[in-house]
């Protein structure tokens, strides 16, 4: 996120665009109002050159909105984006449905959490990924159905569980041992967490503790017919990760909650959309979408990019609430699909090349030297970070670091949470990874000495990337079950450390 100015109004703004990105912003709420009309920026084709350099031309001129949200859903959330229907939130990218939270990162319907990652249905938790329907969940991940579990893995139906992992249905265990509700909630209090170096050492604890413990292949419950990681409750889908509530998808990743249907090559973010082609950030109510980037509410589009409430547009910018336009220009319906035809057979004789002479002819997704932002502003840099050099080799654009000095955390912060006053709230805090400095908010900090966790000394992006690095990669690799030794197909490297079992070893120990 930057501050930069609106082109409109010319106050200061947060956005997404830095201060001297050559696109034009205009603050969410002039850019969702009547204020501009996105078809003044209508262009006639050139029949003589290539349509995607055009459409290029079109996304240069036409206003982009600060942040990628639905603003007309979001309440007191001014510093999240690509998300709908958030109250009170902070720093919350990709959220539907989230309230009196922040950090949050690919959520949905979560409450009064901080810090979690690729969770849907959950209240009151911290530091966890890839939970589902959990309240309390502290630094868990792969969770289900729990509640009040504390660093834990894989648990399904728990409750009060402290160290688990891999447990079905149990209450008080530690480190898996069972044990009666009195002894649970006295080995509990023997428990210190509430400093950074008590809480590092104890996720250390459990780490050493879950690799004596088998390990599923696969991540994922209640499929028919999957392949993939971190897939659930879906059906015939392949080669895809992390989404459940999907049918008939191949090559998908992050499609939230669902559902999701008949889809191919579409990152981000479902929330009920079928026939997507070749997309990223496109959804909700979304049908017949190929080639583009963040929509919602569409049907048969081609080509295009922050569309929303259309259908029928082909190679359009900024369309809302559009139906057959072509490079923002209104058609009538019969020349509609009589032109489309024509640019698609164009786009074949006169094709798009880029910087690296690669040609795109029509059915290509877009060009990536077309994105308003950088490799690394990009969620791609997330799951696979490269060097500035390696990204202009593959022709991709680099925003480079602005040179802001950044300064020392200005108070002594206190180790335990106990002895940290409201000063802290006026703080300014140097993260301990990266040297950007950041501040804690009032319900962070209510939360944080709610249930004893220190005072993170990393900031919300390093704290968001140490959580999508606790996830296993998208890559499947060929291992042996640990047990029968069996053939199995597996996120898990083969040499990485962990015990780990084929799906009928796995439900002989655990299930
Ligand atoms: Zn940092
Ligand atoms: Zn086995």
């Amino acid at each position: 996120m930057y501050k930069r100015k609106c082109d409109f109004t010319g106050d200061m703004i947060i956005s997404t665009y830095k201060a001297d990105s050559p696109y034009k912003v205009y603050h969410q709420d002039i850019w969702h109002s009547d204020k501009w009309d996105s078809k003044q920026y209508a262009k006639d084709i050139d029949w003589s050159r290539p349509f995607l350099e055009q459409f290029n031309e079109l996304m240069f001129v036409i206003p982009h909105p600060s942040l990628a949200s639905a603003y007309s859903t979001m309440t007191r959330s001014e510093y999240c984006s690509a998300a709908s229907n958030c109250k009170d939130c902070y720093l919350c990218f990709r959220v539907s449905g989230a309230e009196d939270s922040g950090y949050l990162n690919t959520v949905v319907d979560i409450k009064q959490s901080f810090d979690c990652s690729f969770s849907n249905h959950s209240e009151l938790s911290y530091g966890s990924t890839n939970v589902n329907k959990c309240y309390q969940a502290f630094f868990s991940q792969d969770c289900a159905d729990c509640r009040t579990i504390w660093f834990s893995r894989d648990l399904v139906g728990c409750s009060d569980c402290f160290g688990c992992i891999n447990l079905r249905n149990k209450s008080y265990c530690v480190f898996n041992e069972q044990y009666t509700k009195e002894e649970y909630q006295k080995k509990f209090k023997e428990f210190q967490f509430s400093t950074p170096e008590e809480l590092e050492n104890m996720q250390n604890q459990v780490e050493v503790f879950f690799l004596t413990q088998p390990r599923r292949y696969f991540h994922g419950i209640k499929n028919v017919n999957v392949s993939g990681e971190y897939i659930s409750n879906s059906k015939n889908v392949s080669n895809s990760y992390l989404f459940s509530n999907g049918e008939d998808l191949k090559y998908c990743q992050f499609l939230k909650s669902g559902p999701s249907a008949t889809s191919y090559d579409w990152s981000f973010f479902g929330d009920k959309a079928e026939l997507m082609y070749d997309c990223c950030w496109c959804g909700w109510d979304s049908r017949n979408v190929k080639f583009s980037g963040w929509c919602y509410v569409n049907q048969d589009i081609e080509y295009y990019f922050g569309c929303h409430n259309s259908s029928n547009l082909f190679g359009c910018a900024g369309v809302r609430k559009g139906e057959y336009c072509i490079l923002n220009k209104q058609y009538s319906k019969e020349e509609y699909f009589a032109t489309v035809e024509k640019i698609r057979k164009q786009m074949n004789e006169i094709p798009y090349k880029d910087k690296l002479d690669r040609v795109y002819k029509y059915g290509e997704m877009l060009p990536a030297e077309l994105s308003p932002w950088a490799y690394n502003e990009a969620t791609v840099y997330e799951w696979f970070p490269v060097t500035k050099e390696q990204a202009v080799v593959e022709g991709f654009n680099w925003s480079d670091e602005d040179k802001r000095e950044y300064i020392d955390t200005t108070m002594q912060i206190p180790e335990n949470i106990k002895d940290v006053k409201n000063d802290i709230l006026k703080a300014i805090i140097k993260c301990t990874d990266c040297g950007k400095n950041y501040q804690i908010i009032p319900a962070e900090f209510t939360f944080l000495q709610r249930f004893n966790f220190p005072i993170p000394r990393q900031c919300p992006l390093c704290r968001d990337r140490a959580r999508i690095k606790s996830l296993n990669s998208m890559v499947i690799h060929k291992r042996n079950c640990a047990k029968c030794g069996k053939g199995i197909e597996t996120s898990y490297a083969p040499d990485r450390p962990e015990i780990v079992y084929c799906e009928s070893c796995y439900n002989n120990e655990v299930a």
